[in-house]
């Protein structure tokens, strides 16, 4: 008898027992390769001393405070470490258990600075469509994937959702800066619609990650959406959640475009899985219109800022940091960008290879001329994962990346730790696993 709530209860999973490196053992004693860190998020992958002894250390000394009387070492030095790397303004951090959490968290941060600062009419949020923020209700609104959505619509608060920058579908003759303008003009459009003095913030991943595969923005785009933020007084809320912590190759993704947010969201790499943690980052003037304001921001959830998941944390950094594991990140991602185009560049039913560092999707096609996709009845990328899961490889395969019906994705996030030999480990066993679930 299993009294688990499995996330799918048409087929139980094996039992994952041992996590060594690069590799997650089965009860059997099956390897199986963490090409995508689970969701993103094994950036060291598995069983690093430094950060455990971290984490052994501080339960040792100090498992757990309430932030609603304390403040613990982990947290403010783990603070400290964040804000001395973070991009722009950057000033407080806010420690959550995930990224549902830290967008939840930012939404609402968003909301209560312009109570703060008198203008109470700022209440609109505009996302974009095809992007995922997390499953709780708020952050469930600001995501625009219609499939994620659907049976909760009822319950969710109306926000806006723009065009996603998808320069694969999206950019058709267009040069990157002409598509990116046409995209801010989408955006603008929106804003004049709402009223620009109603509008709180715009809500985007830099890189597009489960929803899309690993979308990164055309040159520019950026750079023009902080410009109209700045234009409006809307804040930029950036989800960092999946493509931050070093994952595209800078420890913050919006580094490579240029941009820093008002406010950030990052969790996964943040823990790399030690630890469940998230963090909101927002700048001085946020936090102080709320320290000089009501003194409060009116939020919280009993394990903000945990001792241990942020000791694990601080370990975590200091690891990618210090040790300099951020930087194999670059490199790496070529290589593996490099041998997916090997194998899969004239791939009749591959139609793109994008991405930025260890952060990579290969988008599955009909018909490679005409981009069509294929049947969503058929679930293509339910059977990449099974047939890879089945070679030995975990990746995060996923439908509906055109429109929250349509289109196949397979999603790769590797450790940071993986060798040069490791690629062709991942290329063998996805062309393997494409190949099986094609001809199913
Ligand atoms: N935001 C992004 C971009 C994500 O990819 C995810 C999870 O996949 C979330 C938010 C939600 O994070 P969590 O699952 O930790 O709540």
């Amino acid at each position: 008898m299993n009294h688990v709530f499995a996330r799918n209860s048409t087929a139980m999973p094996p039992k994952a027992v041992r996590g060594e490196g690069v590799y997650l053992y089965d009860e059997s004693g099956k390897a199986y390769f963490d090409g995508s860190g689970g969701a993103a998020v094994s950036c060291l992958g598995h069983g690093d001393p430094h950060v455990t002894a971290a984490i052994k250390a501080q339960l040792e000394t100090l498992a757990f405070a309430h932030t609603g009387f304390f403040t613990s070492e982990p947290a403010e030095a783990l603070a400290d470490r964040l804000i001395a790397l973070a991009p722009g303004e950057l000033d407080r951090v806010y420690f959550v258990s995930g990224g549902s959490e830290a967008m939840e968290a930012a939404l609402k941060l968003a909301r209560q600075y312009f109570l703060e600062i008198g203008q109470p009419e700022r209440q609109h949020i505009i996302a974009r469509k095809q992007s995922y923020h997390g499953n709780t209700l708020g952050a469930l609104a600001a995501g625009g994937n219609a499939w994620r959505r659907a049976p909760f619509e009822p319950l969710l608060v109306h926000m806006s959702h723009v065009s996603p920058c998808y320069a694969y579908r999206g950019q058709g003759k267009d040069t990157p800066e002409a598509y990116a303008a046409r995209l801010e003009a989408e955006l603008e459009a929106e804003v004049q619609r709402l009223g620009p003095e109603t509008v709180m913030a715009f809500v985007a991943e830099p890189v597009v990650g489960a929803t899309m595969g690993a979308v990164p923005p055309v040159a520019d785009y950026f750079k023009r959406i902080r410009a109209l933020c700045d234009r409006h007084g809307i804040l930029l809320i950036l989800d960092e959640v999946m493509c931050g912590m070093g994952r595209t190759g800078t420890l913050f993704a919006c580094e490579q475009d240029g941009v820093a947010p008002d406010i950030c969201a990052v969790a996964k790499g943040l823990g790399a899985g030690y630890q469940p943690i998230g963090a909101m980052l927002c700048t001085a003037a946020i936090h102080d219109a709320i320290a000089e304001g009501s003194g409060f921001f009116q939020h919280g959830h009993t394990y903000l800022g945990h001792p241990a998941a942020c000791a694990g944390s601080l370990a975590v950094v200091e690891r990618l940091v210090d040790d300099g594991v951020v930087d194999r990140v670059t490199p790496l991602g070529e290589a593996l960008q490099e041998r997916l185009e090997a194998a899969f560049g004239q791939h009749p039913h591959v139609g793109d290879i994008r991405g930025r560092g260890l952060f990579r999707g290969i988008e599955l096609v009909a018909v490679r001329e005409t981009k069509a996709p294929f049947d969503p009845a058929r679930k293509l990328h339910a059977k990449v994962k099974k047939a890879a899961f089945e070679a030995g490889l975990i990746c995060y395969p996923m439908g509906g990346t055109i429109d929250g019906q349509k289109g196949d994705h397979v999603l790769l996030a590797p450790p940071f730790i993986m060798e040069d030999r490791h690629l062709d480990e991942i290329v063998d066993k996805l062309s393997g696993a494409v190949e099986t679930a094609l001809d199913v």
